[in-house]
């Protein structure tokens, strides 16, 4: 039977100092291997050969062999076979209908890659590999356009618009598909067996409404898969700002709340694992889902209750989007080559760890109390599987990261007496034989609503 494990601890409330650091756990020197066997000239290959297709339109021609998103796709396709016979690689297809920026029904092919794991959970690393010239001044148009009642035209829903105009996409979204192509070849040709599925997925469709990563993220929620991570990226590969800020040290991470959402968890979750591997580039966390106005492909990951969060470069130049200008000198390989580091580090140790703890009960209530005092504060879990250990973390409720954890053993239950629930947030994460941590799992306060105060008639 296991049985709580009591800590005694010298805290009260108010005395968690707010530059107490949690642990780290120590770097793991197959991952560090991992971050160095990242490719910067093999990146810079896979984006010219991207950009080298024009379009990559998901309504341009695909008869062609040389130029359109048939031809790309076909590619992306045989580069992945190519990079490993342990992905499997496969077009993920859908017949879409005229709807909005479709224009007339088409053929959508995401292409995935799998590398499968210990366990079926999933870990996705995604891009969109699509991408639209929308003519004019492209993105900087649409930011500068003087503000106005009316809403202004959707020029890819017109029936003129060319879907087979030049848009080589070499950063919108060749710096993201590069990354995650790359970090197949990285992982599928690593010797490690993780726990996690690990699935590379480049999505159609984006640009018209985030289409493919929408019938996919559908799919799952219906066939009730179990996804635990997408690190979506998109626009990753460019480090000097339209505004004139350069940039190659910086990524931001944005992520869908509420504030203990998984999405967040996540998001701390890579910063954490960047500081070990990648410490020469800095993490910058955003809490909004994305930029004002703009989404990808985490979205609907997001919606259907997958953590997703998306990697975007720290500057963007938004006179290049969209257009046939964001061409390959666009790009700083150097800067997205720590992009994708970044991201390896994070997908590495969440991949090689237990699941995170379930922190709520069969009527999704958070498992946390007061007893057995009254005044403590109670943890309780279910067992994550194959975890050997848990880590405890809390934090003052109005600090937006952990302050303070503790290590401890093999159980599903913990006591920190005379800590006040109500003060601090608590989280668990589990802890895997080598050492590697979930996600935190916070306990959050279910939302309610009070019943309608009756008034005399
Ligand atoms: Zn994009």
């Amino acid at each position: 039977m296991r049985v709580p494990f009591i800590l005694m601890l010298l805290v009260s409330a108010g005395a968690v100092p707010a530059s107490a650091q949690t642990v780290w756990p120590d770097s793991d020197p197959r991952i560090a291997a991992l971050v160095a066997a990242v490719s910067e000239t093999r990146l810079k290959t896979l984006v010219e050969t991207l950009a080298g297709f024009q379009t990559r339109n998901t309504l341009s021609d695909t008869s062609s062999p040389t130029r359109g998103i048939g031809a790309a796709r076909q590619w992306i396709f045989d580069e992945l076979k190519r990079s490993s016979p342990k992905l499997q690689v496969s077009f993920d297809t859908y017949m879409l209908a005229k709807q909005g920026r479709i224009t007339r029904d088409v053929e959508l092919r995401n292409v995935i890659a799998i590398l499968p794991g210990r366990s079926a959970r999933r870990i996705y690393v995604s891009a969109h590999y699509d991408t639209t010239n929308i003519g004019g001044t492209g993105q900087i148009g649409a930011n500068t356009r003087p503000p106005s009642p009316k809403p202004p035209p959707d020029v890819q829903q017109s029936p003129d618009f060319d879907h087979n105009a030049t848009a080589p996409g070499a950063n919108d979204n060749g710096s993201g598909t590069a990354l995650t192509m790359e970090l197949a070849r990285v992982f599928a040709e690593s010797d490690l067996s993780f726990d996690a599925t690990l699935v590379f997925a480049l999505w159609a469709g984006e640009e018209q409404g985030l289409i493919g990563s929408g019938a996919h993220a559908e799919r799952m929620s219906k066939d009730k898969v179990s996804v635990d991570a997408d690190f979506n990226n998109d626009i990753v590969g460019n480090s000097r700002g339209g505004a004139g800020v350069i940039d190659a040290e910086t990524v931001r991470v944005y992520s869908d709340g509420p504030e203990d959402s998984m999405s967040r968890s996540l998001a701390r979750y890579i910063e954490r694992m960047a500081a070990i591997y990648v410490p020469s580039h800095r993490v910058r966390l955003l809490a909004r889902q994305d930029r004002f106005g703009r989404s990808s492909d985490n979205a609907p990951f997001n919606q259907r209750g997958f953590p997703a969060v998306v990697f975007r470069e720290a500057n963007e130049n938004f006179s290049k989007q969209h257009l046939d200008a964001d061409t390959i000198d666009g790009v700083d390989f150097a800067y997205l080559a720590q992009n994708v580091r970044v991201n390896l580090a994070g997908v590495a140790s969440l991949a090689l760890a237990p699941p995170a703890p379930k922190v709520t009960n069969e009527r999704n209530q958070p498992t946390i109390g007061r007893q057995p005092s009254g005044y403590d504060a109670n943890l309780r879990w279910i067992a994550s599987p194959g975890a050997v250990g848990y880590r405890i973390y809390w934090r003052e409720a109005w600090s937006p990261d952990w302050q303070r954890s503790q290590r401890i053993g093999d159980v599903t239950e913990f006591v920190l007496p005379k800590v006040s629930i109500d003060d601090f947030v608590f989280g668990v994460a589990a802890i895997g034989a080598s050492g590697h941590e979930s996600l935190v799992s916070a306990y959050v306060s279910p939302a309610r609503r009070d019943s309608d105060v009756k008034l005399v008639p």
